[in-house]
């Protein structure tokens, strides 16, 4: 070959070669163009409508039509059973000797499995929870202290409780036969704003467990409008992420337990009263529960997963408002009789009567004793007095005090309350009887006009609030940087 044909047959390779470059580039430019546009759509199954995220990733046929693979294999079922169509029509029945395949076979996945963390066999040989994670009980309560304002006894109670209880899951002892340690669920009492609530999301916090907050009031027996008793486990699911290890080690706190009380004199079906309790019994005392994952009932399209409820932790809670009446009759009762009788009215100016429950009071109250049998633990907090408001106020980790002062200092403003001031706003909260609930509501009223009136002047260094604002006899005190302090 000479010279000049050996660049020429370069130059039309490359001519050639050139051509066939561009003319793939246009064709990825254009798959490329058409993948950024349905790039921001969800590809949906054309059969079910299902979109990828629900039914899981989707199969591209021909046309740009998608198809799930729960869609692909009932597709696949009906080939296998009844023949192609085709063959249908020409009366020539099944194909002998040939059958679809089984995409589960392939792929390893279930086609109308739910899409859940599963629980993996080998975890139930070890151990779920570490022991030496929970913390022993005088830290439990060192931690509670922390956030908790009085109520020793109670958090004495549960601190002990909880470490009892998740000795028992980490050591299985449940299931040993030779001494079997009982569940600790536990019952509350205690009126309302004094922290019952708080307690057990303070504890859950503290031990790193799931915990589902539900009100007893909006459950009903199965089949009658309102919550079944089963969706207060899907509560804790959620709650754990839908992860069912970690649910089976969770918290379930039932708030206002006592509205569920056996209704009396009626003559009625008391489906949210005693048939809820009777529902419970097998929660409480560990059952399997079947729930649906991501809704709150269940119905055909929801996924389910089985919950043992044998782990969960139940804390019940309620106000129980006359009770105090009932257990104040067993005193007086008791104090009336015998040689070492008493006054008969000796126990009617008693307060915190609460702290003498007993099992016997809570069952005249309206609660079954296979209820009261399946929450051994029976403690009372005691109503929060005015000292005990004022400590609320400024001593815990977050007190609204606290908070507010931090929401100034944001603007450069130190924020004081005076003691006067403190418990003038304790007064006026024990007012309400609403316990510590009531202080945030009222300090909100007082504190309106400052958080409003602060970011206006630059000037302003200190605010203090005094026991005259909080009495309407003054306002709070205003310093301004580097000057002398007046009166608003
Ligand atoms: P309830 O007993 O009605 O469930 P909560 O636990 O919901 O009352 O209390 C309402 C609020 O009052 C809590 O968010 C918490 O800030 C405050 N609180 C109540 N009791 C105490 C307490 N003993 N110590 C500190 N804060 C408390």
């Amino acid at each position: 070959m000479s010279e000049q044909e050996f660049f020429e047959v370069e130059l039309e390779d490359g001519k050639e070669s050139g051509g066939d470059v561009l003319k793939e580039k246009t064709l990825e430019g254009l798959k490329k163009e058409e993948k950024e546009e349905t790039k921001d759509f969800e590809p949906v199954c054309c059969i079910c409508r299902r979109p990828e995220n629900v039914a899981g990733k989707m199969t591209r046929v021909q046309g740009d039509f998608c198809i799930c693979r729960d869609c692909m294999q009932r597709m696949f079922d009906t080939i296998n059973t009844t023949g192609f169509p085709m063959e249908d029509m020409m009366d020539m029945g099944k194909m002998p000797n040939i059958s679809m395949i089984n995409l589960a076979d392939l792929q390893g996945f279930a086609p109308y499995a739910p899409k859940i963390k599963k629980k993996k066999k080998e975890q139930k040989t070890e151990q779920a929870f570490d022991i030496s994670q929970v913390p022993a009980p005088h830290k439990i309560k060192a931690s509670l202290d922390e956030y908790i304002i009085g109520q020793e006894h109670a958090k004495k109670v549960m601190s002990v409780a909880v470490y009892n209880h998740y000795k028992r899951v980490s050591s299985d002892c449940g299931t040993d036969l030779d001494v079997e340690i009982e569940k600790s669920n536990m019952l509350m009492i205690g009126p309302t704003g004094s922290g019952k609530t708080y307690m057990v999301k303070t504890l859950a916090k503290l031990l790193d467990v799931p915990l589902a907050i539900t009100d007893a009031t909006s459950l009903t027996e199965a089949g009658y409008i309102g919550d079944d008793i089963e969706s207060v486990v899907s509560k804790l699911l959620a709650a754990a992420d839908n992860d069912v290890d970690k649910a089976e080690h969770g918290i379930i706190f039932i708030d206002e337990i006592d509205k569920i009380a056996k209704k009396r004199n009626t003559n009625q079906r008391d489906v949210s009263g005693e048939s809820v309790q009777q529902g419970m019994l097998k929660l409480l005392e560990g059952a399997e529960v079947e729930v649906p994952v991501g809704a709150s009932s269940k119905n055909a399209m929801v996924p389910m997963v089985t919950v043992n409820t044998k782990n969960i932790l139940f804390i019940c809670g309620g106000a129980f408002p006359d009770l105090e009446e009932i257990i104040k009759e067993r005193l007086n009762k008791a104090a009336s009789i015998g040689f070492k009788a008493d006054l008969k009215d000796k126990y009617d100016k008693e307060e915190n009567l609460l702290m003498k429950v007993l099992v016997e009071d809570v069952r005249k109250y309206g609660m079954i004793p296979e209820f009261l049998g399946r929450l051994p633990i029976l403690f009372s907090l005691e109503a929060l007095t005015e000292d005990m408001l004022v400590r609320v106020l400024a001593e815990p980790k977050n007190a609204i005090v606290r908070q507010y002062q931090k929401l100034l200092a944001m603007d450069e403003v130190k924020l004081e309350f005076e003691e006067g001031a403190l418990y003038a706003i304790a007064a006026k909260a024990k007012e309400k009887k609403a316990g510590a609930r009531a202080l945030r509501a009222i300090l909100e009223e007082y504190m309106l006009d400052i958080m409003y009136e602060i970011p206006k002047d630059d000037n302003i260094g200190k605010v203090t609030i005094t026991k005259a604002y909080i009495e309407g006899a003054g306002g709070p005190l205003i310093t301004m940087r580097g000057a002398a302090a007046s009166m608003v």
